[in-house]
């Protein structure tokens, strides 16, 4: 019945807490791709963001280039090479060092054009870029006129070609038109502006990354035509980039960044892995705590059930020993009993059952008190000989009568310790009770008390059945008594031992207990001594 119910409860345990975690673990588990994924796409979209705003800025930087040429051909009417416009195209141009060279369109076929001194202190030959400039602007006739178009519409989007100048140099050549500013003919003139890689990225770019820099990325530009990467603001020169995003204003060059000391496989592994291990804790701690929840429950029916036969067991215990107490009482005042012997006989049954019944009702008085805290013990300084040896003379009459030899081993010395008398009195009876009823053939009780060097020591050995290894802590348990059938058979209450620990424990002290099965038990009372 009892067996029943416990598996009944473990069953519900395992549907209700059990079934739901091991199928989320092995979810999780089987998600772990998804989940690095899904980790993955996060750090990505948060270095495409980086490079995204990096773009912005390049974008802005041009744009205010623009805007800047923009003004000044609007409030100069003239745009000859000693007016006032030209001359701020021109300072434009000698104060930002990314811009090599500015065109600005007069009429249909011709324009203005300058270049900033090359490092080496030429100029390339203005008249020969114009030419091709000129055949460039006519060739891409359809594509400028797009980009008029969106202009007007407020949307000024630049035509980019790479430029290779006479000398060799390579630079980028960016065409745009000047709105609200009209040709002959209604048309709108264009304005170029030719930027050096090199010097764009040192500095406007490398500027903007360093901006953005706080130990946590490496950034890199990589020119697309020669696959080199130009610029890292890390002196490894074997990076491997994880995400690039081409450059809106200048296509030949790719932003390149990753994260500082790590790859996204091994964020979304280390984080995905660290994520299984919660798991596999979680889990650990809630079977282990399963495991306990059960075990408890376990042993409280256990106890309902000791406290059960505990019941049954003393009203049975009360009321074998009355009614003989009863009935032998009531033959001898009626004089039934004729001979001497048997009065005698009568007399000590008598006796014996009152001392049973005594220190059944002992024990379990005490045992309740001490269960409520409510037993009061009253220690003071007791010559512990000799507490041994009147608890002997009292109970000697009543072990010899039931068949045994006595055999005592008491240290002479005077060992006074302080103690309870009374408690420690009912600890050595409860002890020689038991060595009593568990004994069925060598029926020898030895009882000693000696000084060791921080202990006295009272120890009661009888040659009784023993107690198996497994029992030897069970045993101190209240109610438990071993399903032996001999110990079925004995009368008990399941409190002796479990009274003798509590006793002890109020000492300060310890029940040790050798024993094996057959081969008799010795319990020792430990008192420490100061
Ligand atoms: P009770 O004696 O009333 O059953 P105890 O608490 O004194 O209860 O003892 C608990 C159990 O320990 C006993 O039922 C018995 O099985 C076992 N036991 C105690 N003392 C001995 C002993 N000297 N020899 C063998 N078994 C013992």
């Amino acid at each position: 019945m009892r067996k029943k119910f416990t598996t009944k409860i473990v069953i519900i345990v395992i549907i209700a807490l059990l079934a739901p975690l091991t199928s989320y673990t092995i979810f999780q588990f089987a998600e772990r791709e998804k989940d690095e994924a899904l980790i993955q796409s996060i750090y990505t979209q948060q270095l495409n963001s980086i490079l995204f705003s990096v773009n912005q800025y390049c974008w802005d930087v041009f744009n205010s280039w623009v805007s800047e040429i923009q003004s000044v051909c609007k409030i100069c009417k003239s745009m000859t090479e000693n007016s006032a416009g030209i001359q701020a195209v021109l300072e434009l141009m000698n104060n930002t060092p990314s811009i090599t060279g500015i065109y600005i369109q007069k009429k249909q076929i011709e324009g203005f054009l300058a270049f900033r001194e090359s490092g080496s202190g030429k100029r390339p030959n203005v008249k020969y870029e114009k030419e091709r400039l000129k055949e460039l602007i006519e060739k891409s006739s359809n594509e400028l006129g797009r980009i008029v178009n969106h202009a007007q519409d407020g949307y000024i989007r630049p035509f980019i070609t790479p430029w290779k100048l006479g000398d060799n140099r390579e630079i980028n050549l960016l065409l745009f038109p000047l709105i609200n500013i009209k040709m002959e003919k209604e048309e709108t003139p264009l304005a170029g502006i030719f930027i050096d890689n090199i010097s764009f990225v040192n500095n406007i770019i490398a500027r903007k990354f360093d901006e953005m820099d706080e130990g946590d990325f490496i950034f890199g530009v990589r020119e697309m035509n020669t696959d080199e990467v130009i610029y890292s603001n890390s002196e490894n020169n074997n990076i491997k980039f994880e995400r690039d995003e081409k450059l809106w204003i200048l296509p030949s060059l790719k932003l390149l960044i990753k994260i500082q000391g790590t790859t996204l496989d091994q964020i979304s592994r280390t984080r995905t892995q660290r994520n299984l291990v919660y798991i596999v804790l979680v889990n650990f701690v809630l079977i282990f705590g399963l495991y306990y929840l059960i075990r408890n429950v376990y042993k409280e029916m256990r106890l309902a059930q000791m406290k059960t036969d505990f019941v049954a067991n003393v009203s049975h215990e009360l009321r074998t020993p009355l009614a003989l107490i009863q009935m032998q009482a009531e033959m001898l005042e009626m004089g039934r009993v004729r001979t001497k012997e048997k009065r005698m006989h009568y007399y000590q049954t008598i006796m014996n059952e009152s001392v049973r019944l005594t220190q059944l009702i002992n024990n379990i008085l005490d045992f309740s008190r001490i269960e409520s805290h409510k037993k009061e013990f009253n220690l003071k300084p007791t010559d512990i000989s000799a507490l041994v040896t009147n608890t002997l003379e009292i109970y000697r009459f009543h072990i010899e009568q039931k068949g045994f030899v006595l055999q005592k081993k008491i240290a002479k010395d005077l060992l006074v310790i302080e103690i309870d008398e009374e408690a420690v009195k009912l600890a050595i009876v409860n002890l020689l009770d038991n060595a009593i009823k568990f004994t069925k053939d060598e029926k020898r009780i030895i009882i000693s008390l000696n000084k060791q060097e921080k202990a006295v020591v009272v120890s009661i050995q009888d040659f009784g059945i023993g107690i198996p290894e497994s029992e030897h802590k069970k045993i101190f348990d209240k109610f438990y008594r071993i399903g032996d059938s001999l110990v079925h058979n004995t009368k008990g209450s399941g409190l002796g031992l479990s009274l003798v620990k509590h006793i002890m424990e109020i000492h300060k002290g310890k029940v040790i207990l050798k024993s094996k099965p057959g081969e008799g038990s010795t319990f020792s009372l430990i008192f420490p001594v100061a």
